[in-house]
């Protein structure tokens, strides 16, 4: 059975970034009936905070992305003891006492002598008395675990065939001086207990994950399949960590981006498939498929969001927007002819409200000088709402009929007259919404 994870730190609000982190590990999930788990990453509590997790549980449930079970590694301290304990029986872990600057001495000789700048293990070297001693003075060290200086291998669900030397990267710390569990640690165990089968994350864990293989494989645990999906870039190529922050589900929501719009574009840039239109999850999660993303940066442009929002709710039934549309005081009886108007202009759902002041309190007429005349003559052969959807053909007939104007002359000049616009809905469709008779 196929258990994935969406494991985000609640240390800040969700972003369109770690959303495709939450969709792709969903989808696979759902794809083959399998459980997906909320792991909250709270193993840091200065940076934690209960606003965050539930800001992120809230997006989730926006986006419909629901998860069948929550984690939280602060309620898992035991555990990792236990697995830091097992690491120490085994060997396999050791405590270090250099400070941040000598640390980052070693490494600056390092690179001046051309050698990479990995941890010398000078800590495995030290004496029970020595290490006493260094806590006495220093307080309690970090812990190291041990690499086995092998080459790691592994084959991404997206990279492919991926491998590492051991020997080129530093013995990760584990646990911090001051106690704090660090996320390899917690992670790796949460994915062995937890029976996770699928890690699909950003591939600014790729390096993270040749030493989680040897942690798992040292704790005696299965290794999960891993997929690393690319980052995303702005539109042009460029980074777009910094923006990331702006771009955060809760203000895509606020600039009214529809759920499923922004879950189709997710869940296809970067990919060989074309961005489509799906009617709900399900059917995204049968068209998903990893081996269809490649490992370049993936080009990410918001604006993209608000085409595919037009065109999701121009496909929604009446139904689906009863609310937003009762909310504004429609009549009931004028819902459905509001809704067909209404759904082929607009972009968000936000932008209802406009179309219906419009129709209720009429418009700012649109007149052109040389049309004044024509537009009073006009209006005043109109009779007073409620109108049908007659009414348009039956006026206009009578207005030609009266000033000889006819084609674009005629009906330009009156729906720009009516609706305060240049282009927009049928006007045969606009009368009977129109609450009060059009006048200048
Ligand atoms: N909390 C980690 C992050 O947000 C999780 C990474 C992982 O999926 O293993 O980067």
């Amino acid at each position: 059975m196929t258990v994935t994870r969406f494991a985000p730190s609640p240390t800040g609000y969700l972003h369109v970034g770690n959303l495709r982190t939450a969709l792709f590990n969903h989808l696979i999930a759902r794809k083959s009936g399998g459980t997906f788990i909320l792991r909250l990453d709270d193993t840091d509590p200065e940076r934690s905070k209960q606003e965050y997790a539930d800001g992120i549980k809230y997006d989730l449930e926006w986006l419909g992305l629901t998860w069948d079970r929550t984690e939280r590694q602060s309620d898992r301290m035991d555990r990792y003891a236990a697995a830091a304990d097992d690491l120490r029986a085994k060997g396999r872990f050791y405590e270090a006492f250099e400070t941040p600057v000598e640390l980052d001495l070693k490494r600056k000789k390092q690179l001046n002598m051309g050698l990479p700048p990995v941890y010398d293990r000078a800590a495995l070297k030290l004496s029970d008395a020595e290490k006493a001693a260094l806590r006495a003075e220093r307080g309690n060290g970090v812990w190291r675990f041990l690499l086995d200086h092998q080459r790691i291998e592994w084959t991404d669900g997206i990279l492919g065939d991926l491998s590492l030397d051991a020997a080129s990267v530093s013995d990760p710390v584990l646990i911090r001086g001051d106690g704090q569990v660090l996320y390899t640690l917690a992670s790796v165990v949460d994915d062995m207990d937890m029976g996770i089968t699928h890690v699909v994350r950003g591939s600014d864990h790729v390096t993270n994950t040749a030493t989680q293989i040897q942690i798992i494989q040292a704790l005696g645990g299965a290794v999960p399949a891993f997929a690393h999906h690319s980052l995303l870039t702005g539109p042009h190529g460029e980074a777009l960590s910094k923006r990331l922050g702006a771009l955060s589900l809760r203000d895509l929501r606020a600039a009214g981006v529809e759920p499923m719009a922004l879950l189709c574009h997710m869940a296809r840039i970067g990919s060989s498939q074309p961005v489509e239109l799906a009617a709900d999850l399900d059917e995204l999660a049968d068209g998903f498929d990893l081996s269809h993303f490649g490992s370049a940066p993936t080009k990410f442009d918001e604006n993209d969001l608000f085409p595919l929002t037009a065109r999701y709710l121009h496909g929604l039934p009446l139904s689906a927007v009863a609310d937003d549309i009762a909310a504004l005081g429609v009549p009931d009886d004028l819902a459905a002819g509001f809704w067909q108007v209404a759904s082929a202009n607009i972009t968000t759902r936000a932008d209802l409200a406009g179309w219906w002041h419009l129709f209720r309190d009429g418009a700012t007429p649109l007149v052109d000088d040389e049309d004044r005349d024509f537009i009073a003559q006009a209006f005043a052969m109109l009779q007073d709402p409620p109108y049908t959807v007659d009414t348009w053909a039956t006026w206009t007939g009578a207005v030609k009929e009266a000033t000889g104007r006819k084609g674009k002359t005629l009906f330009m000049p009156l729906r720009k007259a009516v609706t305060g616009l240049e282009r927009g809905p049928e006007m045969a469709d606009v009368m009977p919404l129109l609450q009060k008779k059009p006048t200048l």
